[in-house]
């Protein structure tokens, strides 16, 4: 795996392929995407349903996973002007002035973004065949030790 702490999301009953898929496709992305990463389009690269995708994406950013962090992109809608970037709910602005074109915005749900930052490096475990061959060397001898001390 690349993520191994991603298998804390059994804890919260999130099926093995899902967690795999995720792994494997938050594995694959380009260093010039990982702060900017979208569910939407994990959920269009894997099948995976839009809803189940955010909802994972946001259990991967939880204590004890932490693969994942949220930003969130407070942007007037109408002359696309960010106001801030908050990493935090509760710092989202309940209604906010645009400082560039002057509109006063009120509603959530019209000027904020959200997109996940992968915070962890992945780690794939390469098997070199020389440690494959050690492996096979000592466990027919490890076996015969062990049976000697029988
Ligand atoms: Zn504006």
């Amino acid at each position: 795996m690349f993520f191994p702490t991603l298998n804390g999301l059994k804890m919260y009953k999130i099926d093995d392929i899902s967690i795999s898929k995720l792994d494997g496709w938050l594995g694959t992305r380009r260093k010039a995407v990982i702060d900017s990463l979208n569910p939407l389009q994990f959920s269009v690269d894997t099948g995976i349903d839009e809803q189940y995708s955010i909802y994972i994406f946001a259990l991967s950013t939880q204590i004890g996973i932490a693969v994942l962090k949220a930003r969130y992109v407070i942007e007037c809608p109408l002359c696309d002007t960010v106001y801030k970037v908050v990493y935090d709910l509760e710092d989202i602005p309940k209604c906010f002035v645009c400082n560039e074109c002057g509109s006063n915005l009120k509603n959530h749900e019209d000027y904020v973004t959200i997109w996940f930052e992968l915070i962890i490096e992945p780690q794939e475990i390469i098997i070199s065949e020389d440690v494959l061959d050690v492996v096979r060397t000592v466990s027919p001898l490890g076996k015969l030790v062990a049976s000697a001390l029988v």
